[in-house]
């Protein structure tokens, strides 16, 4: 068991271990996006001029119909169907072609999903313009670096710009990489209508039915608003909205101070706005390892211009309308008496994410969701309402909950296919890494201090923690950022 937390201005994160027996680890890159996500083909084109993905002699093809794991009955359409092109489905499809298996994809709306669209993509876009507008803000900084600069300026739509356009150059990207690799790509909705059945097909068209041996559910998540709030996607608005930064309000509630809460801080703040952080939780930031998190209020929280209340819910929100600001009302956590009332410019749900199975036709194999999530076993096996196994079909990324990010989805589709195509495979999702890109960022892999001394106490063992200072590490000094520490859980 391992931990291992940081606090730096560049993200030290540990390698992943995919743990893929004796094979290398697929190379995984910035949100699980592989690097035919950012162009960088890793294409063949074979002697009758047919572009091939190159598999550096890994894999045996096989085909729906001369398939050589088991023996694919002949009258499925594909081998493998996957319900979703988020990245989770991206990474699964890539994956799947590069073990031979003829795939097909149905997305009902854009290629890329959450990440590439509505979150890691765009967000960083514009975490990227509020690291640099801080440096260019902080005259103490640049006196420190010896640098002078006149004042430091934005142009909003300009920002909104950069955001909507990377993302447009990935998710194009995306698409073209799975149709050069002969993904078939299915526009339209995707329902289960039984054992190995989808049927799939855009609002007001006739539906297709395609058949395959296994399906992969990558359906994803949207956000998760919690009941008595108002989202009018102008003043109430959800991360879906505010990536289009539309405007930059001089007064944010922040509801929620997890990752996205957080990094959202980041930006508006850098951009000018003040924050007030509204938390169920008794501290901020509950998800992290305490110390890490008493650090980043430290560094990320207390210097700018945000304050908060803990142990408090928005219990409802009003959108501004006629003249009136936004209405923020606010219970006690504990005594749920109402405790205060905040009149803002705008509020930003970042109360964490719902699954997404609508529509998805779970009941015609009779699934029924936990708490919304398609309930799978550690192979991401799809478990029915009797609590059995529903063969050749599994499901990964956000709908399952077991971890809400790209990476891991991507991990957990690329795991799934070595399952179908015939190896064993159990993802180890204590060695996926996370991130929060604030600036400082906050990377951690595995276990909390808390959690591991749980663990140590519950199995008998011992654990010991080491700790390093950035302020002892000269390229963070270069840098002038000696705010941060490394700590190692074992
Ligand atoms: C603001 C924000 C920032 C984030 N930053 C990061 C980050 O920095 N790093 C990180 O790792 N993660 C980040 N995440 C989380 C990450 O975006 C998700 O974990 C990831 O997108 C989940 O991938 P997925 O493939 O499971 O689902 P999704 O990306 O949600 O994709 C699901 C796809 O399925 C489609 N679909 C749904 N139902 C159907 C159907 N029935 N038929 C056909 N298609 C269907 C949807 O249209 C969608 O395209 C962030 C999220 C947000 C909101």
């Amino acid at each position: 068991m391992h931990s291992t937390l940081s606090f730096s201005q560049a993200t030290t994160v540990p390698t992943t271990n995919y743990a893929f027996h004796s094979q290398s680890p697929i190379n995984l890159r910035f949100c699980g996006l592989r690097r035919e996500a950012f162009g960088i083909s890793i294409l063949t084109r074979s002697s009758s001029g047919r572009v091939r993905l190159s598999t550096r002699g890994r894999s045996k093809r096989t085909s729906a119909s001369t398939g050589n794991n088991g023996t694919p009955p002949k009258s499925f359409d594909y081998d493998l169907i996957i319900i979703g092109a988020g990245v989770g489905g991206h990474g699964a499809a890539l994956h799947a072609v590069e073990k031979g298996l003829k795939t097909a994809i149905i997305e009902g709306d854009v290629v890329g999903g959450t990440c590439v669209n509505r979150g890691c993509v765009p967000s960083k876009a514009l975490l990227a313009v509020s690291g640099r507008m801080r440096e260019l803000q902080s005259e103490h900084h640049m006196k420190a670096l010896g640098l002078q600069v006149s004042a430091a300026g934005y142009d909003r739509q300009g920002v909104a710009d950069h955001a909507n356009n990377l993302a447009s150059k990935i998710r194009s990207n995306l698409t073209n990489s799975m149709k050069a690799l002969g993904v078939d790509i299915l526009t339209g909705f995707g329902t289960i209508v039984g054992p190995q059945k989808v049927k799939y097909g855009k609002v007001g068209f006739t539906d297709n039915v395609v058949t395959a041996k296994d399906i992969i559910i990558a359906t994803g998540s949207v956000p998760f608003v919690p009941k008595g709030i108002e989202v009018d996607g102008k003043t109430v608005i959800t991360s879906d909205h505010a990536l289009k930064l539309e405007f930059v309000p001089d007064w944010i509630a922040i509801v929620g101070s997890g990752y996205i809460g957080l990094e959202f801080s980041d930006v508006y703040t850098a951009l000018g706005s003040e924050v007030t952080f509204i938390e169920a939780l008794d501290q901020l930031m509950p998800g992290f390892d305490p110390e890490i998190s008493k650090l980043a209020q430290r560094v990320l929280i207390n210097p700018r211009k945000i304050d908060y209340h803990t142990g408090v819910f928005a219990t409802k929100i009003t959108p501004a309308r006629d003249g009136k600001p936004v209405i923020v009302e606010l219970t006690d956590a504990k005594t749920k008496e109402h405790k205060d009332t905040l009149e803002v410019d705008a509020a930003l749900i970042a109360t964490g994410r719902a699954p997404f199975t609508y529509g998805l036709g779970l009941e015609n194999i009779n699934v029924v969701t936990q708490r919304g999530f398609v309930p799978v076993d550690e192979r991401m096996r799809v478990i029915d309402a009797n609590g059995n196994l529903v063969p050749h079909l599994y499901c990964i990324g956000d709908a399952n909950g077991k971890m809400m990010l790209a990476h891991a989805a991507s991990a957990q589709g690329i795991s799934v296919v070595e399952q179908v195509t015939g190896r064993d495979h159990v993802l180890n999702h204590l060695s996926v890494p996370a991130a929060c890109f604030t600036h400082p960022e906050i990377s951690m892999v595995g276990l909390t201090e808390p959690q591991a001394r749980e663990k140590a106490e519950k199995e008998g063992f011992e654990i010991s923690v080491a700790k390093t200072s950035f302020k002892a590490n000269t390229k963070a000094l270069a840098e002038n950022e000696g705010e941060g520490l490394a700590k190692v859980i074992s």
